[in-house]
């Protein structure tokens, strides 16, 4: 086909002038885009349905990849949430959130706030698709159309963004979650205004704990509070879902106060493939003690540790003694690396960091008191609370509690017991 025929063809589907269309074809072919993405472009451009051409039929949002270019979608509004981001310099305040039909859900970003309310039904008209952490999302910008549906439909996901804090995956958005503020402390960072100040902390309920970030410090937020918090988004940190609190979200008291539940119990298998776990305990033996445990040395400019007088970051460095302690914990299902700070590590080994120093300087020798804690830990079975994450180099626990469980037969058989009645 000739250009002035793709032009034609793409002006009548359009419904917009032909010339102008040749012009804009014209110059993106001169700039060697493909003939196929070109038109695809140009028909996000002057918006595909948009003009004479009728409306265009919707698309099931579970045929939607992200390659799908523009879609057209008839969906029921799950999640509204409210953020501030920079784009490309600019400040812009975009609504966010994710939209269902019968056969799925996705998420979307708003660049304009199109005012509608979770569990309105919306056709959403010729919104681009993009890729967003692997999945596809729409992208509803200024030639998008929103329209209320005359008729609203049920979908099979819950509406509005009541959750609780298991349920929180990174990427939510416009979620509510009820919460008993357990620890808070207030920090200056530097930001992108210069010095700000933040609110930081965990937060917990009956399902979970999970560490928050208070952008525009709320008054109402202080420990031990039971609050309600609307319109917060989750962000990923450290390998866990962090909640974060900013100047769109509403603060309220909770009628009743909340009631934190304990860790969450896991297997190693099932805490690895989460991706990591805020307050988790995981039982297993410890089968290894690994290189870096027992008494080591420390950069006192970043903390980091020192190998051979050597700071990965600060070169040749007077390293500070600590002790800690890095356990491979096993269940069968898994593996994760337990690491004990230095009261942990004191408890475990029978000792201070001055009773680890004389010591090795008996045996001339610092690994003696990572020699030790293998013969006291290594083929026993503990049970390890704490903060799991998953990176590239593994799975790390870092505990907070770490006990000895095969000492306590009759507490295993109990805690056996009430597994199998529940
Ligand atoms: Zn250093």
């Amino acid at each position: 086909m000739e250009l002035e025929s793709h032009a034609e063809d793409l002006a009548s589907d359009l419904g917009v002038d032909k010339t102008e269309v040749k012009t804009d074809l014209e110059n993106l072919l001169a700039y060697s885009v493909p003939l196929d993405e070109a038109k695809q472009s140009l028909r996000r451009k002057y918006g595909d349905g948009g003009g004479d051409g009728g409306t265009p039929s919707a698309t099931a949002v579970a045929e939607i990849t992200p390659n799908t270019g523009s879609a057209t979608v008839t969906v029921t509004v799950l999640t509204v949430g409210t953020r501030r981001i920079q784009y490309r310099g600019e400040d812009h305040v975009i609504r966010e959130g994710a939209v269902a039909d019968e056969t799925g859900r996705i998420s979307y970003t708003a660049w304009e706030d199109f005012d509608v309310e979770p569990g309105e039904t919306v056709t959403i008209a010729n919104a681009s698709v993009r890729e967003w952490e692997g999945q596809p999302e729409l992208n509803v910008g200024e030639h998008t159309s929103v329209t209320v549906a005359d008729e609203a439909q049920s979908v099979p996901y819950e509406v509005g963004g009541d959750a609780t804090l298991a349920d929180l995956e990174p990427g939510d958005r416009g979620r509510t979650v009820e919460v008993l503020v357990l620890d808070v402390e207030s920090r200056t960072i530097d930001g992108r205004d210069g010095e700000t100040e933040i609110l930081s902390g965990v937060l917990g309920d009956e399902t979970a704990r999970l560490p928050f970030t208070d952008w525009d410090p709320h008054d109402a937020i202080a420990a031990e509070r039971s609050l309600r918090l609307e319109n917060v988004y989750v962000r990923e940190f450290r390998g866990v879902p962090s909640v974060n609190v900013s100047e769109f979200s509403a603060v309220e008291p909770t009628d009743e106060a909340v009631e934190p539940g304990g860790p969450t119990e896991l297997s190693v298998g099932e805490a690895v493939d989460r991706g990591g776990v805020y307050d988790v305990a995981l039982t297993g033996n410890v089968i290894e003690i690994r290189d870096g445990s027992g008494l080591i040395q420390r950069c006192p400019e970043c903390g980091r540790v020192v190998k051979k007088g050597q700071c990965r970051q600060h070169g040749d460095v007077e390293g500070e003694d600590d002790l800690r302690v890095k356990a491979i914990l096993d269940d069968g299902t898994g593996t994760a690396t337990v690491v004990l700070d230095d009261e942990l590590t004191e408890a475990v080994y029978g000792g201070d960091i001055d009773d680890a120093r004389e010591q090795a300087r008996d045996a001339m020798d610092q690994s003696v008191v990572a020699d030790t804690i293998a013969e006291r830990l290594v083929g026993h079975e503990y049970r390890v609370r704490g903060h799991l994450s998953v990176d590239e180099y593994g799975s790390t626990l870092e505990a907070t509690d770490f006990d000895r469980s095969d000492d306590d037969p009759a507490g295993r058989a109990r805690t056996l017991l009430s597994e199998v009645e529940a």
